[in-house]
């Protein structure tokens, strides 16, 4: 099944032919059921709309915690110049503030700073998951989504640079994971204006998405609803204002996209700006 959230929360189904159809009061409710009993709820009786006539909002908005790969495509990892990938480092958390409703406006908050874009396979749990094997993972998926893992280059804490308010836009579409097929063979492209900046197959995760809903159990509980990104390929590149980014990947249907605005921005009071992880100033040179 292929989900939108209306902007107010309310659950519907993407039809065929761009038409929604209702079908409950929130996304948590369509989980909470699935992992009650399996199943997904009917639409509404009543007239499906055009896709074009509502708002959507973010396919789910409450997640006890976003849990995020760092560093889990090779290629990217040697764009970044690091020496640790994702077996080295673990997880990290983004706030779950950090999250934007698509299509909305992602608002840098200091003009002395670079940020970038990532686009990311997003995953949503769907039951509770504590010290599942690799071999039981997906089972605990509910579904797939995208997601923009907007990030201040520089050395303070990831949790940090990735975690101010709108640097998370996701959705516009929920696909279940029945739907979705195998997360290990999605295509990944994301735009800023009209440069294709990253190309990628999941294939090509160092960590897939098994892996990482196994060892983060390892960690932490996950709860139905709580959000897994699964990290991004080569291709990050700074965003400034007046941007517009488009996220696609293949099952999804719908890009997801964000505005870039910097209308009250700062000196950004912290000092990692020239410090790893993240770019050399080398690079940090070239691309600005
Ligand atoms: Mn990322």
């Amino acid at each position: 099944m292929r989900l939108v959230s209306y902007k107010d929360g309310r659950a519907a189904q993407l039809l065929d032919g761009d038409r929604v159809a209702l079908l409950t009061d929130s996304m948590r409710t369509v989980i909470e059921r699935w992992a009650r009993d399996g199943t997904l709820p009917f639409p509404a009786p009543g007239e499906a709309v055009p896709l074009g006539d509502i708002e959507l909002g973010l396919p789910l908005a409450d997640p006890s915690k976003i849990i995020a790969a760092p560093v889990n495509y090779r290629d990217h990892q040697i764009e970044m110049n690091v020496d640790a990938q994702v077996g080295a480092l673990g997880f990290f958390l983004k706030a779950p503030s950090s999250l934007l409703y698509p299509g909305g406006t992602i608002e840098l908050p200091y003009r002395d700073r670079r940020f970038d874009q990532e686009g990311e396979l997003a995953v949503v749990i769907g039951r509770t998951a504590s010290k599942v094997s690799e071999c039981d993972a997906l089972e605990y998926v509910f579904g797939y989504t995208g997601l923009l893992d907007i990030t201040m280059r520089g050395g303070e804490d990831r949790s940090t640079r990735k975690s101010f308010d709108t640097f998370t836009p996701m959705g516009p579409v929920l696909v279940t994971a029945d739907e979705f097929g195998d997360p290990g063979a999605v295509e990944l492209r994301c735009w800023v204006n009209d440069e294709l900046r990253q190309q990628a197959t999941t294939a090509d995760l160092i960590w897939d998405v098994a892996k990482l809903i196994s060892y983060a159990s390892s960690v932490a509980t996950l709860y139905p609803g709580d959000i897994v990104t699964t990290g991004t390929p080569a291709g990050v590149g700074p965003i400034e204002a007046g941007d517009e980014i488009r996220l696609e990947l293949s099952g999804l249907g719908i890009p997801l996209t964000a505005n870039v605005a910097a209308d009250s921005t700062v000196a950004c009071p912290t000092s990692g700006r020239n410090r790893s992880p993240g770019l050399t100033r080398r690079s940090l040179r070239t691309r600005e």
